[in-house]
């Protein structure tokens, strides 16, 4: 993709948008929750796991779709088995709707009848197959076949939301989605994105537990203001002023003392001196602790020292 238009009053241009996509592939890379899907490219497992997972959680679906595969470990498998066999396997592992289970059933007699058991590659064409929606399409043209289209959910739009400030618009959401992600890029973007909203975007965020890749770049970051379309009011504690003197605290039992500047940047990655997260920033938080009598501040001549009470 290039960096469209529609996307420059809320990403970064150039070099800048680079940096936040390789940002975001590298947290995904470096550690991501291990789904055994995650594993493959064959499109027939991950359509298994993308039915499943429409209804049933993450970590439950691991179970089902592992029996599932070894019931039936390829397309020509679950197409030759019988349908009523397919629906009880679907309700012993209370897996949800069974037509979820006709449909995937039918699904894989087309592969076999239309496509000469090769599933099609685009998600058009993955839309033709017998309950596949188009996020289910896309999904499994991304992920199987790295074709598709950056998935826009509620977890992509939450994110897009805090982190660049997107306003809370369908064609908004999909316009930044599509020009922030790398193209041809599409299985390992799509994972990536939706892992930070699920792990360190989510209703409640995360953000420095999680070691978000974002935040030096994030709008949310940096207002505290970590509402989202779908979290109306302020999530509590992540951003909040209770948490930075926490954390101001904690870095000082680490230490006899420490100057402004060695101390800001143990509180917020995006602490800059000058800037919004700076000196000015920090004296103020440490004035309230100082008035709990939790620190000390000391005014040198050219810098000042901070330490815990004793
Ligand atoms: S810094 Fe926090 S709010 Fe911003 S994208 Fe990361 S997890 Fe979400």
């Amino acid at each position: 993709m290039t960096d469209g238009d529609a996307s420059a009053e809320f990403l970064p241009a150039g070099e800048a948008r680079e940096t936040v996509r390789t940002a975001l592939i590298k947290w995904y890379e470096a550690d991501h929750r291990a789904y055994p899907w995650r594993e493959t490219d064959d499109a027939y497992p991950i359509l298994v796991s993308e039915i499943m997972s429409q209804q049933t959680q993450l970590d439950r679906v691991v179970d089902a779709w592992g029996d599932f595969l070894d019931r039936w470990p390829t397309v020509e498998d679950l197409a030759a088995a019988s349908r009523g066999d397919v629906v009880s396997f679907w309700s012993s592992h209370s897996l949800g709707y069974n037509n979820r289970a006709k449909y995937l059933h039918e699904a894989a007699t087309q592969v076999l009848e239309e496509y000469d058991g090769e599933f099609p590659e685009t998600p058009a064409e993955l839309q033709e197959l017998m309950g596949v929606g188009p996020y289910t399409a896309n999904a499994v043209a991304s992920f199987a076949f790295n074709n598709g289209d950056a998935v826009v959910d509620t977890n992509v739009k939450r994110v897009l939301y805090r982190a660049f400030d997107v306003p809370d618009d369908d064609s908004a959401f999909e316009g930044v989605a599509s020009d922030l992600m790398p193209s041809d890029r599409s299985r390992v973007w799509n994972n990536a994105i939706m892992e930070l909203g699920g792990v360190a975007c989510g209703k409640t965020p995360n953000c420095d537990t999680a070691g978000c890749p974002w935040r030096q770049w994030c709008h949310a970051y940096e207002t505290g203001d970590f509402t989202a379309p779908d979290v109306p009011t302020q999530p509590s504690f992540e951003g909040s002023r209770r948490q930075f003197r926490g954390r101001v605290i904690e870095a000082l039992g680490e230490y006899d003392e420490l100057t402004l500047d060695e101390l800001g940047p143990r509180i917020r990655v995006d602490y800059a001196p000058e800037g919004t997260h700076g000196r000015a920033w920090l004296r103020g938080l440490l004035a309230d602790l100082s008035d709990d009598g939790l620190v000390e501040i000391a005014d040198q001549e050219d810098e000042t020292t901070v330490r815990l009470q004793t």
